[in-house]
């Protein structure tokens, strides 16, 4: 298969999650939503369930304006509009975590507001190392199970979790690999960059890691294209396509990223405990780097930095979706460390109700001017 065909392959799937969805449903899958962040798909697919990311859309809210108040952010506002607007029709349930308070909210609004459709809560703890913050994680999950298993008459088994563990460690591995390959190949397209990232919600790991696996294969074969400006991204979501476009046509290339719905997801692998939920819950203590994630002493961000430095990133672009608090806490100090590392960084305020990011290409815009002048690394 060649390069663009299987590209082409990430964006019809990324570009049509309603089309995955009905081919899973008309294949007779049971389909469980999983709203981010860290939601635990690894027992939703260990019961034979489709774990399918609701991440919301790009959309004008309406009905999800009755819900919320407007500083909510948008990601979860247009999941409760899709959600009454009947866009998951036909799904088992949904799963939303409470890592952050306008997830909270979400939650107890879908209830209401989407009856159809039971709500399922997983709920970690803030202190996730200790000994006690794992256990609690781990009495979530096992909340998390009993729901699955009344809402949808499959029976949960540490043994088959253990297999999905397997898998979904495999598919870290490989979107590792890739994203280094993606550092290289200036080729790919931040867009198509974007869809690689966004297909995996969608399908079912396993056959994600093929369709990677693919790619890596066909990457290795192609001549790098050089000479791109280099960029880190930083942020919850970066896949509005208007957005991500001005990144091409301004000659940047994603070399590393920083974003929950992209490499934030793959840091940490399923390993360490006597079984398969042991393994889960010791998976979630492990993780860092993330704004949702009780960090006291903010070691995210000389992360940023460093990969910045590793990935040889001459700006740090960060995608703020706005009203999203524990992101806006952590940008003025992701600015300090950038400029006392001497690269330069740059905000770009983002929503899922934005038509117009004219706004956002004129920052580029100064950025590239900024940065052509620098020879490339
Ligand atoms: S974007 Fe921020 S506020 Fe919105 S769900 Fe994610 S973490 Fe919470």
């Amino acid at each position: 298969m060649n390069l663009k065909v299987i590209l082409d392959e990430f964006s019809k799937v990324a570009q049509n999650p309603k089309q995955q969805l009905d081919n899973y449903l008309g294949a007779g899958k049971k389909v469980i939503l999983v709203a981010p962040v860290y939601t635990p798909e690894e027992i939703v697919h260990s019961m034979d369930l489709v774990p399918m990311g609701a991440w919301g859309a790009d959309m004008q809210l309406q009905e999800a304006k009755t819900y919320f108040p407007t500083f909510i952010c948008s990601i979860v506002q247009s999941i409760l509009e899709l959600g009454i607007k009947g866009s998951y029709k036909g799904v088992s349930a949904i799963i939303i975590p409470s890592l952050c308070d306008s997830l909270k909210t979400l939650g107890q609004n879908w209830k209401y507001a989407v009856p159809d459709i039971p709500f399922i809560p997983m709920t970690y703890p803030q202190n996730r190392k200790p000994d006690f913050g794992i256990a609690f994680t781990k009495a979530g999950y096992q909340r998390v199970i009993d729901d699955l298993e009344k809402v949808t008459g499959e029976t949960f088994s540490d043994e088959k979790l253990i297999a999905s563990l397997a898998v979904y460690n495999e598919h870290n591995q490989v979107m590792r690999e890739l994203a280094e390959l993606l550092a290289v190949h200036g080729e790919v397209s931040a867009v198509q960059r974007s869809d690689i990232f966004k297909s995996a919600y969608f399908m079912r790991k396993e056959e994600h890691t093929l369709l990677v696996k693919k790619l890596i294969a066909a990457l290795k074969e192609n001549e790098p294209k050089k000479g791109r400006i280099r960029v880190l991204t930083s942020g919850i979501l970066a896949d509005n396509p208007d957005f991500l476009s001005y990144l091409d046509v301004y000659n940047m290339q994603i070399v590393a990223d920083d974003v929950a719905a992209e490499s934030r997801q793959y840091q940490q692998d399923a390993v360490d405990g006597e079984t398969g939920l042991d393994r889960l819950a010791k998976k979630f203590a492990d993780m860092n780097n993330c704004s949702v994630l009780y960090d006291a002493k903010k070691e995210r961000i000389a992360t940023i930095v460093s990969k910045a430095k590793a990935t040889k990133a001459q700006a740090v672009i960060v995608i703020l979706t706005k009203f999203c608090d524990p992101e806006e806490f952590d940008y003025p100090l992701i600015k300090k460390a950038c400029e006392e590392a001497n690269i330069l960084s740059t905000l770009i305020e983002v929503d899922r109700q934005m038509v117009n990011y004219e706004q956002a290409r004129t920052i580029l815009e100064t950025v590239q001017t900024i940065l052509s002048k620098q020879s490339p690394q």
